[in-house]
């Protein structure tokens, strides 16, 4: 029988009518002749209210423990999900992801998958049950319970459609697919048909947060093709594959915003070999993740350096910059956490010079001033104040036309005519 995977969303498992209405839709699949293993996130914000709880205890809650505590979440939703649809007629039996064996490294609340051992799925399976497992979790080489980082369970249900050869994995959430910009924050976004592994790592690094990004890096290294849809209805979603001949040209696929980094200053550094060298090391050996990184022109031989971090960082990399400062001899500190990033992102940006600046413009009609920039060949981010985000993102979004199908591809007057059969069939 063929190997089924879907991935349901914490909205929508939020309340026990959702639960049946997933189950129900569980069950069709079943009888449509499909073994199928079903990977639940937690109801609604349990996570974030368990954060919470533990927080009220304590500032900066043991990582072991607190792995522990957030996996109740999705351990209460598959027990539920598993006890409606059994209560259809269907057997099924539900797993945590140490059950099933999703074996992972040691880092507490940000563990990566390093093995699937699906042996007890496959005789689930054979014994006749859909087979549900708590998403964003696992065991690790140490025995201890983990977690793979909010957002997890994408990467569970990428990581499970592998192990057991499905041929594509169901990701259902609570908009219709992947759109040209957060539906939430632009509603003239369009859904796309398509997009290309590559592009969808950009969004999802750049704050897209409708997939993990951690699920799409497995699912392009495994060869597992996503299909992210609506747990409200059976239209058709987004497929997210390897880019082919069929998949829009588009020199745009779509904009995205984070706001949960912050930027942090050293002020006064000397400018000399060495320092850059010092600071940066001293922030990867504390295992701080950096993305852009800014240096100011030098005057009287010193400079400021800034580069943007996780804002939950923030305390760690208030440590290490305190001892780091005082080594390289800088004046000092800040750390600024009222930034956001916006990011274009577009399989054409790297053949299109004009993409950059047509992004810049957009942000200066709209009096938004960009305080650091960084690009890769696909992606243009720049760094603003956090109020202005979601301005941004629909300013950008009417820059480049994405709404409309026939404007996707063009950003300034006359490209369109410049390559007439740029847009393939989908
Ligand atoms: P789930 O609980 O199903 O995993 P998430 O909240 O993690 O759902 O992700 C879905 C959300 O991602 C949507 O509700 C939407 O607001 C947001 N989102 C951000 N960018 C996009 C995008 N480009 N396309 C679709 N959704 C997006
Ligand atoms: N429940 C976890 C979270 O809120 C994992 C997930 O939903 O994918 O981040
Ligand atoms: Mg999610």
């Amino acid at each position: 029988m063929p190997v089924i995977v879907q991935k349901y969303g914490g909205t929508s498992v939020a309340d026990a009518e959702r639960i049946r209405a997933v189950a129900r839709r569980v069950v069709g699949a079943r009888e449509a002749g499909n073994d199928v293993v079903v990977v639940v996130s937690a109801m609604g914000r349990t996570t974030d209210e368990l954060m919470v709880m533990a927080r009220e205890i304590a500032a900066l809650p043991t990582p072991r423990e607190l792995d522990l505590l957030l996996t109740a979440g999705e351990r209460i939703a598959m027990s539920l999900l598993s006890i409606a649809i059994n209560d259809m007629g269907v057997p099924a039996a539900s797993y945590t992801g140490s059950q099933a064996g999703i074996i992972t490294d040691t880092r507490h609340g940000r563990a990566r998958i390093i093995d699937i051992r699906p042996g007890r799925i496959r005789e689930a399976l054979e014994a006749g049950n859909v087979v549900i497992v708590a998403g964003f979790q696992g065991v690790s080489t140490a025995y201890d319970v983990t977690t793979l980082g909010r957002g997890g369970s994408d990467t569970t249900a990428v990581a499970l459609a592998a192990a057991l050869g499905a041929e594509f994995c169901e990701i259902y959430t609570d908009v219709p697919g992947v759109f040209t910009a957060d539906p939430r924050i632009e509603p003239e976004a369009r859904k796309l048909h398509a997009v290309s592994y590559e592009e969808m790592l950009e969004l999802a690094a750049s704050g897209a947060r409708v997939l993990q990004l951690r699920s799409v890096e497995y699912a392009r290294g495994n060869g597992v093709m996503l299909h992210v849809r609506s747990s409200f209805g059976d239209e058709d979603g987004t497929w997210v594959r390897e880019a082919d001949e069929r998949m829009e040209k588009a020199i745009v696929s779509g904009v995205a915003h984070a706001d949960n980094e912050a930027k942090v200053t050293v002020i006064g550094v000397p400018d000399r070999p060495g320092v850059a060298a010092t600071i940066f090391r001293a922030l990867a050996d504390e295992g701080v993740s950096v993305d852009m990184i800014v240096q100011n022109v030098s005057h009287d031989g010193r400079t400021d350096v800034s580069f943007t971090s996780p804002k939950d960082d923030l305390p760690r990399i208030a440590g290490v910059m305190d001892r780091v400062a005082e080594e390289v001899g800088a004046e000092g500190h800040a750390a600024d956490d009222g930034i956001a990033k916006v990011s274009l992102v577009g399989a054409g940006i790297r053949s299109d010079p004009g993409v950059a600046a047509a992004m810049f413009a957009a942000l200066a009609e709209e009096g938004i001033n960009i305080e650091m920039i960084s690009t890769s060949s696909i992606r243009v981010s720049c760094v603003i104040r956090a109020e202005h985000a979601e301005r941004a993102v629909r300013a950008i979004h009417a820059r480049f036309n994405l709404a409309g199908e026939a404007g996707r591809r063009v950003h300034s007057p006359g490209a369109e005519s410049a390559d007439p059969g740029a847009e393939a069939a989908p």
